[in-house]
């Protein structure tokens, strides 16, 4: 074991396991292949200095920029409702940190990843890369306007909150295809789960109240 995955005084596999046993699966979280992926990925990696002591806590934590990275259940929550596939491509608008990014790219073909603050989005990218992530594509601009020249995605994740349903994103969904994204006022959001149907219908259900950052863009704040 080296000094790295030591620091901290905790084995961090060790630290990941105890995360997905009793923050996950606890809490109904039954999608092997997520579980896998939160088992894998080293959240610390993601985090600033400071935080990384608390990269397996029950919380958000707060990153640079003013910006949040997502308690782990919310990130394996919004995923396994994405039901992500081998084969599929995926849109993520708000890379931040790019945990949740690395997770997307761990059960998805290949992730198109927006993120408006650049260097944020330059962060993220060295760390993606640092642990090996080659199917990951980076923009930095308006997610709101989504990826015309990508699409359209199999699934789509909105990990900022929007005031209203991201049209344009759902323009950019292949039909059959999810789209997650936290919908509502600054204070608190639902977690929407959209379906796109044949002939442009869209399904819409609610999964919890959830609290995410400001979708700031044309078609958001
Ligand atoms: N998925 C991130 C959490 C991101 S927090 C993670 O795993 O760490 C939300 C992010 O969305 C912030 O970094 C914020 O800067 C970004 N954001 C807000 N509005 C945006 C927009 N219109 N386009 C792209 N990114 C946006």
């Amino acid at each position: 074991m080296d000094i790295l995955q030591r620091e901290g005084g905790e084995d961090r596999a060790a630290a990941r396991q105890r995360m997905v046993e009793r923050q996950l699966r606890a809490r109904g979280i039954r999608d092997e292949r997520v579980l896998a992926a939160m088992e894998k990925v080293p959240r610390e990696r993601f985090l600033t200095p400071e935080m990384r002591r608390r990269a397996y806590e029950d919380r958000a934590l707060p990153t640079d920029h003013g910006q949040t990275i997502s308690q782990p259940y919310m990130v394996a929550l919004m995923t396994e409702v994405l039901r992500v596939e081998p084969d599929h491509g995926v849109l993520e608008i708000g890379t931040g940190s790019g945990y949740q990014c690395a997770i997307l790219a761990e059960l998805g073909r290949c992730v198109w990843t927006v993120e408006r603050i650049a260097a944020l989005s330059e962060r993220a990218r060295g760390v993606l890369e640092a642990l090996g992530y080659a199917n990951v594509e980076y923009r930095v601009g308006d997610g709101t306007l989504g990826w015309p020249e990508a699409a359209p995605f199999d699934r789509i994740m909105v990990t900022a909150g929007a005031p209203r349903r991201p049209e344009r994103l759902l323009e950019q969904l292949a039909e059959g295809g999810f789209l997650v994204a936290p919908v509502g006022d600054r204070y608190g959001q639902d977690l929407m789960v959209y379906e796109k149907l044949a002939a442009g219908a869209v399904r819409e259900h609610s999964v919890c109240k959830c609290v995410f950052v400001p979708l700031v863009g044309d078609d958001g704040w």
